[in-house]
């Protein structure tokens, strides 16, 4: 059985995001009402039916809106990929998620909460997908701070150069990937990260990093599904930093087919 990795190696943050979009749902009826109600005072006297008219545009607009809100909303709450339409995930994904994102802003919310909520959110729709991609077909994405500061060793470009030594998460990792015959890449950035995906074009890639690089990483991917791991920073961030091993694994354990010898 795939075990369901959505619950068991994220931070429970969907929940935030979940009433920030019911409150996104209720701005949106109540603007529209507003955007409705004060200039159709002043149609009516032009002609009787303008603010009908007004008003079916509006509230189709509207209509739009809140039904892709509450389609990503039941997504969350039943796990089941309800979205039919390809175009409306695509909405919801690259536009409705950063608005909603700026409104947490708005009110106050942290930076970080707002983006792990928005990569647990990520993962969860990635999970309604059900996939099960080929080794191949899979790629272990790592920012370059997870290596140790003071290894000799140039480990981007060829990650396979790193001798194990176990001073960094590397090692464990490096082993991960050769259990389940999956492509381990290492990029100093978005735009080393997005040629090495060109390269590689994987169908699905397991990406460690902080909540800037993912929640960023995440669109730019789009539609590539992208699971997204938080790394950890005790030192700070950009410096050595740590990863959960057992998170990465879960992740591969519930999408990957591992590679037969
Ligand atoms: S495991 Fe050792 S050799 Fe490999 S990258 Fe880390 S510090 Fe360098």
């Amino acid at each position: 059985m795939v075990p369901n990795a959505n619950d068991s190696y994220e931070h429970p943050r969907k929940r935030l995001f979940i009433l920030l979009l019911g409150v996104a749902c209720g701005l949106v009826l109540s603007l529209s009402f507003l955007l409705w109600w004060v200039p159709s005072v002043g149609l009516d006297t032009i002609h009787p039916m303008l603010p009908v008219v007004f008003g079916l545009i509006l509230g189709s607009g509207a209509l739009l809106i809140i039904g892709g809100l509450s389609l990503l909303i039941l997504t969350l709450l039943t796990g089941r990929d309800l979205f039919m339409l390809q175009g409306l995930r695509k909405i919801v994904v690259k536009y409705l998620f950063p608005g909603i994102i700026a409104m947490g802003r708005l009110f106050g919310i942290d930076r970080d909460l707002l983006q792990q909520s928005f990569i647990a959110l990520n993962n969860q729709l990635v999970h309604t997908k059900r996939l099960r991609v080929p080794a191949e077909k899979t790629l272990i994405l790592l920012p370059h701070c997870i290596q140790l500061f003071d290894c000799a060793i140039k480990i981007t470009g060829d990650v396979d150069q790193c001798i194990r030594c176990g001073k960094c998460d590397i090692k464990g990792l490096l082993e991960l990937a050769q259990r389940y015959g999956i492509d381990m890449a290492v990029a100093t950035g978005g735009t080393l990260a997005r040629k090495i995906i060109v390269e590689k074009r994987p169908r699905l890639i397991v990406a460690v990093a902080c909540e800037r690089d993912l929640t960023s990483g995440i669109r730019d991917s789009y539609p590539l599904p992208v699971i997204g791991v938080l790394n950890k920073r005790p030192h700070g961030p950009c410096f050595n930093t740590e990863i959960l091993l057992p998170e990465v694994e879960q992740a591969l354990a519930a999408y990957v087919i591992p590679k037969t010898a």
